[in-house]
C-alpha cells in the first residue's frame, strides 16, 4: 500500500517522494506490478485516476534499468525509447509535465509534439535527443512522414484515453503508427492501454497488432 513496497528503485522513489504521493491510487496499486513484470497491459481508468504515473513509473524505472546508452541520441532523426499517445494538445502537455518530474535526475529525456503548433520548435527539441516522446496521434504522423523520426527503437508503448483518440478520428493514424513499429519478437516491447470505455473498436486494435498476455 506504499510505494516503497513496488520496487521502482532509488531515483524515480525519490521523485515521488518530491511529488508528495504517498499512496499508489488503485489504478497504480494494480497496473504498475504488472508493467515491471514486463506484461502487456489495458486497464479502465478514468481522468484524475492517477493513471499518468500507472504508465509512467513503469516506462522510467525500465529505461533506468535496461541502461540507454549505446544507440544514436540527437541528430536529425530521433530515436524514442517510449512513445506515449494522447488524444490532444492539453493532455499531452499534462503528461509531459508530469513525465518531466517522475523523471527528475535521471538523465531521461522527454519530449512532446502536438499538433495546431509551429513544427520546428518541435522538431528543435526532438534533435538534442528523446528518449520519452508524448505525441498526439496526427503530430506524430506527420513527424514520421518528414523522416525526423524513427518508431524502430521503441520499447513502451503507451496509449492514454484510447476510447477518445477513436472517437477523434485518429484510428487510421494510429493504426499507420504501429504498423511504423519494428515489431521486435514478443517481450520486446511492451504495450499499456488506458481506456475510460471499451468498445468494440479498441478490442479489434488490440487483437490484430498488440501481443497480448494480461487482460
Ligand atoms: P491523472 O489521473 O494521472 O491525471 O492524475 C490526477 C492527479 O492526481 C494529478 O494531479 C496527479 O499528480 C495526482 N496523483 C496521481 N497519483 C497520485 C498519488 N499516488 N498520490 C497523490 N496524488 C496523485
Amino acid at each position: 500500500n506504499t510505494f516503497g513496497e513496488i520496487d521502482l528503485g532509488p531515483a524515480l522513489n525519490a521523485n515521488i517522494q518530491r511529488c508528495k504521493y504517498v499512496k499508489p491510487t488503485p489504478v497504480q496499486k494494480h497496473a504498475i506490478p504488472i508493467s515491471l513484470a514486463g506484461r502487456d497491459l489495458m486497464a479502465c481508468a478514468q481522468t484524475g485516476s492517477g493513471k499518468t504515473a500507472a504508465f509512467c513509473f513503469p516506462i522510467i524505472a525500465g529505461l533506468i534499468h535496461n541502461s540507454m546508452r549505446g544507440r544514436p541520441r540527437g541528430g536529425r532523426k530521433a530515436f524514442p525509447l517510449a512513445l506515449i499517445l494522447s488524444p490532444t494538445r492539453e493532455l499531452s502537455c499534462q503528461i509531459h509535465d508530469e513525465a518531466k518530474k517522475f523523471a527528475y535526475q535521471t538523465g531521461i529525456r522527454v519530449v512532446v509534439a502536438y499538433g495546431g503548433a509551429p513544427v520546428h520548435h518541435q522538431l528543435r527539441e526532438l534533435e538534442r535527443g528523446v528518449d520519452i516522446l508524448v505525441a498526439t496521434p496526427g503530430r506524430l504522423s506527420d513527424l514520421l512522414e518528414r523522416a525526423r523520426l524513427s518508431l524502430s527503437m521503441v520499447r513502451y508503448l503507451a496509449l492514454d484515453e484510447a476510447d477518445r483518440m477513436l472517437d477523434m478520428g485518429f484510428e487510421p493514424q494510429i493504426r499507420r503508427i504501429v504498423e511504423q513499429m519494428d515489431m521486435p519478437p514478443v517481450g520486446e516491447r511492451q504495450t499499456m492501454l488506458f481506456s475510460a470505455t471499451f468498445p468494440k473498436e479498441i478490442q479489434v486494435i488490440l487483437e490484430s497488432h498488440f501481443m497480448i498476455y494480461d487482460m
